[in-house]
């Protein structure tokens, strides 16, 4: 027997799936990148999986691949031939690492396919999906449980560990299992032995086409949150058939598309969900995956050391850092660059159709393009501003062995994040300023804080390079009475030193605008930082798990007395630029919270009164005590302008090359690129 691990027992010890062994308790959970769908997919992928297998973790699940061909837009696994570039993938990954198990996702997306020809039990049209299915006959139900079985059978030809199928999210085999999705009246709907029979078919004919040694992965919505959704008895219910028709390990998802709580974005506490795959865990015999929002090994470690699971799934934590677990083994967490969970760059770009990637680390899923090399020759490199796009580039620059000097004016590294960090729900950005204090340690780079660099300085201290990333200065609107006593700028409300009264306009209606908003009406505990406060204001019922877990009741969301007014000048919805999978979440905890939203807006004037404006050409004057500025930012180039004239080459990154729709994915990815150049 092995010594247990000092800080991670639970997390390394391995574990029997069916007759295979996995080597610790961390999954790298299934993800949809799109690469699946590029036309060097075998190649990205590999790399890309590979990056992830040699950085320690267990198991990996892939992205979603499609059974058959109404099964979604995504790749397919239907012939020898699609075999033919999976087999590519896994003999990459199994050549890297040969203890690192690796396991292919089935999904048939149903009624979410957005393809004309998608198929569900019944033609229930989803709220979020394209088109209405067709429903399927009774042929058509026995081709797809085919289609299961052949892709499976595939897979295990293909070189794969074992596959996973999806059961849950509102893709096709969930909507078999909830009557407001399955309307049948024959034998694959009505009773709930009839709802389940699909899945329960589909998993016979899987096992019985991979034989009994190949890992065998189901999926279910373990709390789907919709009203109507699944009742506890039913979970176990299903959990228990599929246990006896062989499936090896049941991982539970918290999960359906058009369900109004959110399920992982960073509002969400971590491990919010995990007692509920506990509470299924006591049921059944074998092992079980929980998942959601678990971002860092200690995470992990506590979930398991509980028992609320056997594994632990980390899918968006592996993008942010393909070598987390072998950190958490070494002792070296501090390392880790963490998940925050902002689905910028990775659930907003799948479902806008873009390449996934990371916030916090741009060559996530750009392994074969993002390179970072020793320098050929290194040089004296200075940048100047640490926040994100300085600290990305200063950091790749020393790690190909440059010799970086980091100078910010500040008394700390962060920039913005310092600001975003205090919204109630932003706590996780800590954790993207601690990795980058720990990086500037490790790579033993020159900082120098409280130091406002000037052109002079830098040109005497005689620089090969010279990296300007002093960020953005907000944005003044040259409108009458702005320098009222009334006005304030978001940066003083943030940090606390403005004064702020009980009605209040916000002139802005961006990203800012709504963190502000949100700062300003916020009571109590932060809903991130406590599962039952994140409860209330969702109407989870963790304990009593009402059918779907939730409750039906309006949420209870607390709030201040404050008055608040979010305006903007465009005629489009407040809140409409919003992230894509988060938006609606933000749009929706402030109008919980009596927050009014104003689009048409022009202003006119600030004045002892109030704010004048108009409201689509209606002139309205709003008897506020504060008018707080989030009118967005330009770009702050006073320094570059200097070395400009002074005839010191630089080059300009992050909001100080361009303000405008600035935020941290763009910045770091614009350091990112140019630092593994330079
Ligand atoms: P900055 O972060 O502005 O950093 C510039 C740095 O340069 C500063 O530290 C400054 O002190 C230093 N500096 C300037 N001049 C000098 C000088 N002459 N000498 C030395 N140092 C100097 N983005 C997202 O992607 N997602 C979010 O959820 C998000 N939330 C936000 C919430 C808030 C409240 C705010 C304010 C911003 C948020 N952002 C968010 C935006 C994001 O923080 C910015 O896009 C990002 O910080 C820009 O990075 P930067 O490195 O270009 O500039
Ligand atoms: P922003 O998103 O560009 O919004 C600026 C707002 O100011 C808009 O509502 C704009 O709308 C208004 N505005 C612009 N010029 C104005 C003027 N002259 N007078 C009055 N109003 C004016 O910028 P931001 O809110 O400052 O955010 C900065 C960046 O940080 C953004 O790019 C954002 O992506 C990022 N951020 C992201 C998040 C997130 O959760 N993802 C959160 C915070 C910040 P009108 O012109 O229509 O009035
Ligand atoms: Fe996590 Fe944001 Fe990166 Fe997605 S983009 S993996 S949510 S840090």
């Amino acid at each position: 027997m092995t010594t247990p691990h000092p800080r991670y027992p639970h997390v390394f010890s391995p574990l029997q799936i069916g007759t295979q062994t996995v080597k610790n308790r961390i999954l790298m959970g299934s993800m949809h990148t799109g690469l699946e769908d590029q036309p060097d997919a075998a190649e990205r992928l590999s790399a890309y999986f590979v990056e992830r297998a040699k950085g320690g973790v267990g198991m990996i699940i892939t992205g979603g691949i499609g059974p058959h061909p109404t099964a979604g837009h995504g790749a397919k696994l239907i012939t020898d031939e699609d075999a033919a570039m999976h087999a590519r993938v896994t003999q990459a990954v199994h050549a890297a690492a040969p203890d690192v198990k690796i396991v292919m996702q089935i999904l048939h997306t149903g009624p979410l396919a957005g393809t004309p020809d998608c198929v569900a039990p019944s033609p229930v049209k989803s709220r979020i999906g394209r088109y209405q299915p067709n429903e399927l006959s009774e042929d058509g139900i026995a081709e797809q449980i085919a289609a299961f079985a052949n892709c499976a059978r595939l897979a295990q030809q293909a070189g794969y560990d074992g596959v996973e199928i999806i059961g849950s999210a509102g893709y096709l085999i969930s909507t078999f299992l909830v009557e407001k999705t399955n309307q049948r009246t024959d034998r694959w709907g009505g009773s709930w032995e009839n709802r389940m029979r699909f899945p329960v078919e589909v998993v016979r004919a899987v096992r019985a086409a991979v034989g009994p040694d190949f890992i065998f992965v189901f999926r279910i919505s373990a709390m789907d949150m919709l009203q109507g959704g699944l009742a506890w008895d039913e979970v176990v219910s299903l959990a228990k058939a599929l246990e006896a028709e062989g499936v090896d390990v049941i991982s539970t998802h918290f999960c359906w598309h058009e369900s109004f709580v959110p399920t992982i974005a960073t509002m969400v506490p971590r491990a919010a969900f995990t007692s509920v795959t506990g509470r299924l865990r006591k049921e059944l015999s074998i092992p079980v995956i929980t998942s959601n929002r678990i971002n860092m090994p200690d995470v992990a470690e506590e979930v398991l050391a509980r028992g609320d699971a056997d594994l632990v799934s980390m899918a968006r934590p592996m993008l942010a850092d393909a070598d987390l677990v072998n950190k958490a083994l070494e002792g070296r967490e501090d390392e880790i660059n963490t998940c925050i969970a902002c689905n910028q760059a990775c659930l907003d770009h799948t479902f806008t159709g873009k390449l996934t990637s990371c916030l916090v680390n741009a060559r996530a899923c750009r392994e074969t393009e993002i390179t970072v090399r020793p320098a050929a020759a290194p040089k004296r490199i200075a940048v100047v501003g640490a926040g994100p796009a300085g600290l990305a580039y200063a950091t790749i620059a020393a790690e190909r062995g440059h010799r970086v000097t980091l100078f910010d004016a500040a008394d700390r590294i962060g920039g913005q994040f310092n600001l975003a960090k205090q919204i109630p729900g932003k706590e996780e950005f800590h954790e993207t300023l601690r990795y980058f204090a720990r990086r500037i340690e490790v790579l033993g780079i020159d900082l120098r804080l409280n130091t406002r660099v000037d052109a002079a300085a830098l040109k005497a201290a005689g620089f090969d390079e010279v990296i300007v990333a002093t960020g953005i200065t907000p944005r003044t609107p040259d409108l009458p009475g702005i320098d009222h006593a009334k006005v304030v700028r978001y940066i003083d409300v943030i940090n606390g030193t403005a004064q702020v009264g009980q009605r209040v306009a916000i002139m802005g209606a961006g990203g800012i605008g709504f963190d502000v908003a949100e700062l300003i009406t916020h009571q109590g505990t932060s809903a991130a930082l406590d599962v039952d406060v994140f409860a209330r204001e969702w109407g989870v019922d963790f304990k009593n798990h009402p059918r779907g877990g939730v409750t039906g009741i309006e949420p209870q969301v607390a709030r201040n007395d404050r008055e608040v007014t979010l305006l903007q000048r465009k005629a489009t919805p407040v809140g409409q630029g919003l992230g894509k999978t988060t938006g609606w979440t933000h749009r929706l905890t402030l109008q919980r919270r009596g927050v009014k939203m104003v689009s048409g807006v022009d202003y006119v004037r600030i004045d002892d009164q109030g704010l004048h404006l108009t409201v689509n050409g209606e002139p309205v004057v709003m008897d506020v005590d504060t008018v707080i500025v989030c009118a967005g930012q330009e770009p702050a180039r006073g320094l570059y302008d200097d070395l400009v004239a002074a005839g010191v080459p630089a080059q300009l990154i992050g909001g100080a090359y361009e303000a405008s729709e600035l935020d941290a994915k763009r910045a770091i990815k614009q350091a990112t690129e140019l630092a593994v150049a330079a």
